[in-house]
């Protein structure tokens, strides 16, 4: 389609085809969120060699960060209340909206809340929200989810308490905004800290405290993970049982980086620094020894992952199942059955 031939259609006609198009590209959001579901479900960002679903969107998808956050949002809500699918096809729902009811929507719930929000803005379903669930407090937000809160968990349904979302948002080189709520716990130890540290200023303000608290936790837990010591042993010791020396474990993280070393098989290494473990890559009861050559570094998602690979689970989320079902009916799950496939 060029420019000129735009220009050249009548009014109505283009009103017509404006219409078709926006159709079309529901269709096809609705398509893509079915497909992100049913992926995510399967876990298979982790062979892919990504430690969540919203990474492997970023890298592999080209999706932008909010992006690729409302779309997991919302393709996770789909797989609880698959009506929300046909909702957002009709026209009925947009994408915000159904990130906005996401965390609220249950199977029981689904057809009124679909309904109470349809052909709603954003705006106008953000004032409704407190006022249907008033018992969850603080404003409700739509909102950028935080990154790294979605990043880790592939689990279907997952989701968190609105009120408690934080969020950082980046202001120029090297500064971020972060916007939190803390409770009355958290309140108190930062006027404690506050009144106690040393050398500050009289107007050391709380983003200052938390800096200086958080080098302080990040040390500590980073000397922690490491095993780092401030006279590490010069000859590494080879295990004995399942015991991993120090300073083996030393050595692998420094090889590793401190990071996931599950690389995929078409050599995307993953590289989180999120919960990362030790992991033997020839097990211990096969004969493997604790020494660095047979240990790397695992995240999270890749720790699990490959537990269930070696016990010849097959992919995470027992998706051999649903892989079976999805090739015969040839339709990704949650295609509304009453929805028009794209033209
Ligand atoms: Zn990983």
């Amino acid at each position: 389609m060029d420019a000129r031939s735009l220009s050249q259609m009548s009014d109505a006609a283009l009103e017509l085809d404006l219409h078709a198009a926006v159709g079309r590209e529901r269709t096809s959001t609705v398509e893509s969120l079915a497909f992100i579901g049913e992926f995510d479900a399967r876990g298979l960002h982790l062979p892919a060699g990504y430690p969540s679903m919203f990474q492997y969107c970023l890298s592999e998808l080209s999706l932008s960060e909010d992006s690729a956050s409302k779309r997991i949002r919302a393709a996770r809500a789909a797989r609880r209340c698959p009506a929300v699918l046909a909702a957002l096809a009709e026209g009925g729902l947009h994408l915000s909206a159904v990130v906005l009811l996401a965390p609220r929507l249950t199977p029981e719930s689904e057809d009124e809340q679909i309904a109470a929000a349809s052909r709603r803005s954003k705006t106008q379903i953000e004032l409704m929200l407190p006022e249907r669930f008033p018992s969850e407090g603080g404003p409700t937000t739509a909102t950028p989810v935080p990154f790294d809160s979605i990043a880790d968990s592939h689990a279907p349904g997952h989701a968190s308490t609105p009120s408690t979302h934080s969020k950082v948002t980046p202001l120029s080189s090297g500064r971020y905004r972060l916007e939190t709520t803390i409770e009355q716990l958290g309140y108190d130890d930062l006027a404690l800290s506050k009144a106690l540290l040393p050398h500050t200023s009289p107007w050391c303000d709380a983003a200052e405290v938390m800096q200086q608290a958080l080098r302080m936790l990040a040390a500590h837990l980073l000397k922690r993970a490491s095993s780092a010591t401030a006279k590490p042993r010069a000859q590494l010791r080879e295990a004995k049982g399942r015991h991993v020396p120090a300073a083996v474990r030393r050595e692998v993280w420094q090889r590793d980086g401190g990071r996931c070393a599950f690389v995929s098989e078409s050599g995307v290494r993953c590289g989180s620094n999120r919960l990362v473990r030790l992991d033997h890559i020839v097990r211990f009861a096969e004969g493997g020894k604790s020494t660095s050559e047979i240990l790397r570094r695992l995240c999270g998602p890749h720790d699990q992952f490959e537990v269930k690979r070696r016990l010849g689970a097959g992919s995470p989320s027992g998706s051999n199942a649903s892989h079976a079902s999805g090739r015969r009916t040839g339709e990704p799950f949650g295609w509304p059955t009453n929805m028009p496939r794209g033209k």
